[in-house]
């Protein structure tokens, strides 16, 4: 039988976007079940952790409906911070309660490069055992900052993913406090497919090659994101020299725990990329 790897990318009450619904509430405690139920050997809550003070949507949908009461009548965004404390009980309660799954703490830092001492005390702890380092937002109107979401509104789509992989060396080259970067495919979530038609690697493969070559440069694990499988992925970082993946669902809710990953796993053997001794090292070729 293949070996099951961590879900390293989980997010639960703990994170903003999920805990401003009130029916996210135990969401920790119900994918602990859930991965028991499944046969998840182990899952690392990876909270958000986003320090921007401010940033701005183009609309409030842009943020999606249980996130729009950070959102004021300009478009600004402010979140509140990640309750480090109260997470961190939350995992010693669910460790008790399902001693037979590894339950691993983790954030999910978003634009490490920009606020690496504001960050620093909590990375620096020793109470984090993963961070995810994640490109969520792009320079906007001079000062501020925005998700490719927004972005799309008002700028050609394909101007806004040259963006995004061209600041993810950047990225790399400005911050050494994560070690995975995740969902490279960020600004494919959003890709407004209605207005031009649908996303097409090929046409953004020098830049998505350029922006591995700098992950595996730095030695860093490329996640693979199971909200959407593309085998490109794996392929251009394996070419590329990369030589770690982890897997990532990126659930806020706990039915999405391990969605899709036997076949990610499948993709990544495909690639050479093998299992280590724990569920949660990296898979590496
Ligand atoms: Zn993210
Ligand atoms: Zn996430």
């Amino acid at each position: 039988m293949t070996s099951r790897p961590a879900d390293a990318h989980v997010h639960s009450e703990w994170s903003w976007d999920a805990g401003s619904d009130p029916a996210s509430a135990g969401t920790m405690d119900r994918t602990c079940a859930r991965a028991v139920r499944i046969g998840l050997p182990a899952v690392i809550f990876t909270e958000h952790l986003d320090l921007d003070p401010e940033w701005v949507v183009e609309e409030p949908a842009d943020i999606g409906t249980t996130a729009q009461r950070y959102v004021d009548g300009q478009g600004r965004v402010r979140l509140p911070p990640f309750d480090v404390e109260g997470y961190l009980e939350a995992i010693e309660r669910c460790r008790r309660v399902y001693p037979g799954l590894r339950i691993l703490t983790g954030v999910e830092f978003g634009q490490p490069h920009l606020w690496a001492r504001e960050a620093a005390d909590l990375i620096g702890s020793g109470v984090i055992d993963r961070v995810n380092g994640s490109l969520h937002m792009l320079p906007y109107q001079g000062s501020t900052r925005t998700e490719p979401t927004s972005l799309y509104h008002s700028r050609p789509a394909d101007e806004v993913m040259w963006a995004y992989l061209e600041e993810i060396p950047r990225m790399v080259a400005g911050s050494d406090s994560f070690e995975v970067f995740t969902h490279i495919d960020f600004a494919i979530r959003t890709w407004p497919a209605e207005r031009v038609g649908p996303f097409d690697p090929t046409e953004f493969e020098e830049g998505f090659r350029t922006a591995m070559r700098a992950l595996a440069a730095s030695d860093r694990a490329l996640e693979l994101n199971t909200r959407r499988l593309w085998p490109w992925i794996p392929q251009w970082w394996a070419e590329e020299g990369g030589r770690a993946v982890t897997f990532g669902s990126d659930a806020h809710r706990a039915q999405d725990v391990a969605a899709n990953f036997p076949e990610a796993v499948l993709m990544a053997e495909y690639f050479g990329f093998r299992p280590g001794r724990r569920p949660e090292d990296f898979w590496t070729r």
